[in-house]
C-alpha cells in the first residue's frame, strides 16, 4: 500500500537515511568531544558485604554535549566502536581514571571498562602502562573490566594481552557475567580476579527461581575457584540481604550510590 505516494521500501530507505545522518552527526560531534573536553568520568561506589567500606569505584563515561546536554554511553559508545574513536575514548578513560584515583583519600581501586575493539590495537598494553606511569597510581589499584566477547576470538591473541596486563599488576574483571554464550568455559582460559554478575539476574532474582539458581551457581563456582563476585545493579535492601546470603562478596548499584562526577563525590553533593 502506498502512504503519501511512498511504498514500504521507500519508507524504509528514508528511515535508514535519517539514522545514518544522525550517526554521522554524532560521529562528527564525538571527534570534537575528545578535543574540547566534553567527556567526563562518573564514579559509582563498590562496597564490601558489611557495607561499611567503599572498596572501589567503577568509572562510567558521560558526554556533556554543549547543545544536547548529558549523553549516556549507550548513545555514543557503539558509534565510537564502529568508527574507531573508541581508541581515543578508551585512552582518555584510562588516563583520567588513574589520575583521579591518586587524589582519593583511601586506597580504593578504580575500574575502567575496556571495549573488545580496544584489543585490536596492539598498543593497548602501552596505553595502560602510560596511564599508570603518568599518574603514579599503583597498578593493583587499577582494575579493567572486559566482557567475554574479548575471549571469543583468540586469533587476536587477546588472552596474551590480558596476561601482559595482569603481569603489570592490574586486576582483571569479567563483566556482565551470565549473559553470553558459554561463560563457564571462559573461566578456564584466563585467571580472572573478579566476576561481575549481570544486573539482569539481580533484577529478576526475587521473581524468577531461574535467575536465583544462576546467581547461586555463579557464586558457588566462584567460591571454588577463589574468584571474587560483584553483584551489579543492587537497588534494594532486600536484594542486598539475599545476595549476601548467596555469598556475593562485593556490591554495586543505586542502593549504595549512583554514578556521579568526582567533584560532587568529594563534596558530598546529591547524586546525579
Ligand atoms: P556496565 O559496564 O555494565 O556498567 C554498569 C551500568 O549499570 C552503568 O550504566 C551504570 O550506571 C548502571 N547501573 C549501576 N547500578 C545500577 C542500578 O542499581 N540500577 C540500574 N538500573 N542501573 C545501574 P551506564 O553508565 O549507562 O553505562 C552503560 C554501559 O556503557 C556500561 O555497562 C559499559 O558497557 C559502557 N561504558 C560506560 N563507560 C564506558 C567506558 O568508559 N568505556 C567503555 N568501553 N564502555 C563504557
Ligand atoms: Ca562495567
Ligand atoms: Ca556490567
Ligand atoms: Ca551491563
Amino acid at each position: 500500500a502506498k502512504r503519501n505516494g511512498r511504498n514500504r521500501y521507500e519508507d524504509f530507505r528514508i528511515e535508514m537515511d535519517a539514522a545514518a545522518r544522525k550517526r554521522r552527526l554524532v560521529e562528527l560531534d564525538l571527534r570534537d568531544a575528545i578535543t574540547c573536553n566534553q567527556l567526563r568520568l562518573y564514579y559509582q561506589p563498590i562496597t564490601d558485604a558489611k557495607h561499611d567500606a567503599v572498596i572501589g569505584y567503577e568509572a562510567l563515561m558521560r558526554w556533556h554535549h554543549p547543545q544536547n546536554g548529558l549523553i549516556m554511553p549507550i548513545d555514543f559508545i557503539p558509534i565510537a566502536e564502529e568508527t574507531g574513536l573508541i581508541h581515543s575514548l578508551g585512552s582518555f578513560a584510562l588516563h583520567e581514571a588513574c589520575r583521579e584515583a591518586t587524589t582519593w583519600a583511601g586506597n580504593q581501586t578504580v575500574a575502567v571498562n575496556l571495549s573488545p575493539i580496544q584489543f585490536k590495537n596492539s598498543g593497548l598494553v602501552s596505553v595502560v602502562e602510560s596511564a599508570l606511569a603518568s599518574s603514579g597510581l599503583s597498578p593493583e589499584r587499577l582494575e579493567v573490566e572486559i566482557t567475554e566477547s574479548v575471549l571469543l576470538d583468540n586469533t587476536l591473541g587477546n588472552v596474551g594481552t590480558l596476561r601482559k596486563l595482569k603481569a603489570l599488576g592490574v586486576r582483571i574483571a569479567l563483566d556482565d557475567f551470565g549473559t553470553g554464550y558459554s561463560s563457564l568455559s571462559y573461566l578456564r582460559s584466563f585467571p580472572f580476579d573478579k566476576i561481575k554478575i549481570d544486573r539482569s539476574f539481580i533484577n529478576d532474582m526475587q521473581d524468577s527461581p531461574e535467575a536465583l539458581a544462576i546467581i547461586r551457581a555463579i557464586t558457588g563456582m566462584s567460591r571454588s575457584l577463589a574468584i571474587q563476585t560483584t553483584a551489579e545493579g543492587v537497588e534494594t535492601d532486600e536484594q542486598f540481604r539475599r545476595l549476601k546470603e548467596e555469598g556475593c562478596s562485593l556490591f554495586q548499584g543505586y542502593f549504595f550510590g549512583r554514578p556521579q562526577p568526582s567533584e560532587s563525590r568529594l563534596l558530598g553533593f546529591a547524586p546525579v
